[in-house]
C-alpha cells in the first residue's frame, strides 16, 4: 500500500526563498569566520607541520620484539607469514645459536604496500615476537621498494619510546629492566 507522505507546509517567508539561501549563506560564513579566527576550536590539525597523535592500539607498523641481548624474539615458526591474508610477510629460517631457541629468523620482511594492516600476524604469533603499536601510521617514500621493510629496521626501536610498564618493551637493551632481564637471560633463567 502506498505511503502519502504529507508536503511540509511552508511559512510566507520560506516560499521567498531569499531567506532561507541568506540564513544558508549566514551558517557558512559563519563556520569560514571561525576557522579563520579560532583555530583552536578546530578539529582539524596542521597537517604535516602537526601530525596526529595515534592511539598506542592502533593497528600501526610492525616491529620486532627484541630479547634482552637484542635479538629478534622471532623463532621463525611462520605461523604470522600463514596467518597473513595479504602474503606480505617473507621468512627465511636459520638454526639459532642456542639450542633453546632452536631457530630465529635469517630474513624477516613486509611488504607494507600489500599489508593491510589487519593484525593477523600479532594475533598468530606465539612469543609475542611482532607487535604492531608503532604509532607509525603515515609512510611516505618515493621508491616502490623502500615499502618493504627488513629485519634491521624491524628490529630498529627504542624501549624509551614505550610504556615504562610495557615489561617486553623495557627488556630491550637500553630499557628499565634490561640489565637484570640480560643477567637471568645469560644465566638460562630467563628468555
Ligand atoms: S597486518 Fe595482516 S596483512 Fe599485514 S603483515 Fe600482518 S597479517 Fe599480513
Ligand atoms: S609468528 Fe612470531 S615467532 Fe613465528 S615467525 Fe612470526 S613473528 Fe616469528
Amino acid at each position: 500500500m502506498a505511503i502519502v507522505v504529507p508536503r511540509p507546509r511552508l511559512s510566507t517567508a520560506e516560499k521567498l526563498y531569499f531567506v532561507e539561501i541568506f540564513k544558508g549563506l549566514a551558517l557558512t560564513i559563519g563556520h569560514a569566520w571561525r576557522t579563520l579566527t579560532r583555530t583552536e576550536t578546530l578539529e582539524t590539525l596542521d597537517y604535516p607541520e602537526v601530525q596526529p597523535d595515534i592511539p598506542r592500539d592502533y593497528r600501526s607498523q610492525h616491529r620486532l620484539m627484541q630479547r634482552p641481548d637484542g635479538s629478534p624474539r622471532c623463532v621463525a615458526c611462520f605461523m604470522c607469514s600463514t596467518a597473513c591474508p595479504a602474503r606480505c610477510i617473507e621468512i627465511v629460517a636459520e638454526e639459532a645459536d642456542n639450542a633453546h631457541i632452536e631457530k630465529r629468523p635469517e630474513v624477516f620482511n613486509i611488504d607494507l604496500l600489500l599489508c593491510i594492516y589487519c593484525g593477523l600476524c600479532v594475533e598468530a604469533c606465539p612469543c609475542d615476537a611482532i607487535r604492531m603499536d608503532t604509532k607509525k601510521a603515515i609512510i611516505v617514500e618515493d621508491a616502490r621498494h623502500k615499502f618493504i621493510i627488513d629485519k634491521n629496521s624491524l628490529l630498529d626501536w627504542k624501549p624509551e619510546d614505550y610504556p615504562a610498564e610495557d615489561v617486553i618493551s623495557q627488556q630491550a637493551p637500553g630499557g628499565l629492566l634490561n640489565a637484570a632481564a640480560l643477567a637471568a637471560f645469560q644465566s638460562g633463567s630467563g628468555h
